[in-house]
């Protein structure tokens, strides 16, 4: 059988890496590692995408296959799981042998299904989950979760390293994307709360603005209480001195506010049923953060 790797090892490839996907978070990433001095080839669906990399030297590969061809490392940063099947099961063979960094966002079962599908065609695979905004990429200040191949991630953390602070989570390809979709969760109904209360005080005529002035500090300063949530538990005991209870959580006031205000108050609410769903299975002077108990059973 004809030792693949040994003739990608052998092959000359004209970059260091490829990049498949030059959108805003694609072109930030080619970008960054342009400027470590990386050599890189780049291809994007809509060619012309490629312009600005381009003048500032990378190749533009006029295909998929030869862009994969071109580097022995390649990384796909399209839009989301379809697209990156789409894009590469028809260079299945050109990618045997080589690495596949795929920091397209996906499910974390999205993300399984592409790691069995590259171990099928020989490929070496990390998935990628990126807790950054493309302005972030190239400082330490934005961080990428990675799960995958170990080897793969041993072998890229310095070229990984470029574009954010890199941190690894298993061999399992899904546990990179699960972190960044719970970290997410959080974000989304951070924002939604405030979209809630900012619509809330939208009736006595306060602007989003002035709302966002004040939410801002108060929401980071509340951010201090979540170490204190995490410790109740991973602790496992809600009895616990020291905790807000879920009665004293009691939320129907905020429900009610929002009711008279004329504002949907689903996102409140579905907090409120997660609290009174506790206190009525009998644990109101226990902590409020049982809650992640009715989450964890799904009910
Ligand atoms: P963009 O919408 O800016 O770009 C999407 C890219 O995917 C383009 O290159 C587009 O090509 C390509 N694409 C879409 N569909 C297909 C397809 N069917 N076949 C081939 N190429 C396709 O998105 P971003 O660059 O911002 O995001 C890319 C990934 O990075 C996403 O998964 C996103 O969730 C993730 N990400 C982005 C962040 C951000 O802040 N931007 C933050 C964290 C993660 P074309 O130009 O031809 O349309």
């Amino acid at each position: 059988m004809e030792d693949v790797s040994e003739t990608i090892r052998n092959s000359t490839h004209t970059s260091d890496i490829t990049v498949l996907g030059l959108g805003a978070m694609g072109s930030a990433l080619a970008a960054a590692l342009l400027s470590s001095g990386r050599s890189v080839t780049v291809w994007n669906r809509t060619p012309a995408r490629a312009t600005d990399l381009v003048d500032r030297g990378t190749d533009a590969a006029g295909s998929v296959r030869e862009a994969v061809l071109a580097s022995p490392v390649v990384i796909a940063c399209l839009l989301k799981h379809a697209s990156v099947e789409e894009t590469l099961a028809p260079v299945a063979d050109e990618l045997r042998g080589r690495t596949l960094v795929n920091v397209t966002t996906t499910s974390p079962n999205e993300a399984r299904a592409l790691a069995a599908w590259a171990a099928e065609h020989g490929v070496g695979y990390l998935d990628g989950a990126i807790m950054a905004v493309p302005a972030m990429i190239g400082s330490r200040a934005g961080q990428i979760f990675y799960s995958g191949s170990r080897a793969a991630y041993d072998t890229l953390l310095p070229t990984l390293d470029v574009w954010a602070t890199s941190e690894y989570h298993g061999e399992d390809a899904g546990r990179a994307s699960l972190v960044d979709l719970a970290m997410l969760s959080g974000m989304y109904q951070m924002f939604t709360g405030f979209f809630h209360g900012a619509a809330m005080v939208a009736s006595m005529g306060m602007s989003a603005a002035d709302f966002a002035a004040r939410q801002a500090p108060f929401l980071a300063a509340m951010t201090e209480g979540l170490d204190g949530y995490a410790k109740v538990i991973d602790g496992g005991d809600y009895t616990v001195a020291g905790q807000q209870s879920l009665e004293f959580s009691d939320l129907a006031h905020i429900v009610r506010a929002s009711e008279e205000e004329g504002v949907d108050p689903s996102p409140i609410a579905a907090v409120q049923a997660l609290i009174s769903g506790q206190i009525a299975a009998g644990h109101g002077s226990e902590a409020l953060a049982r809650v992640y108990e009715s989450l964890r059973s799904g009910s």
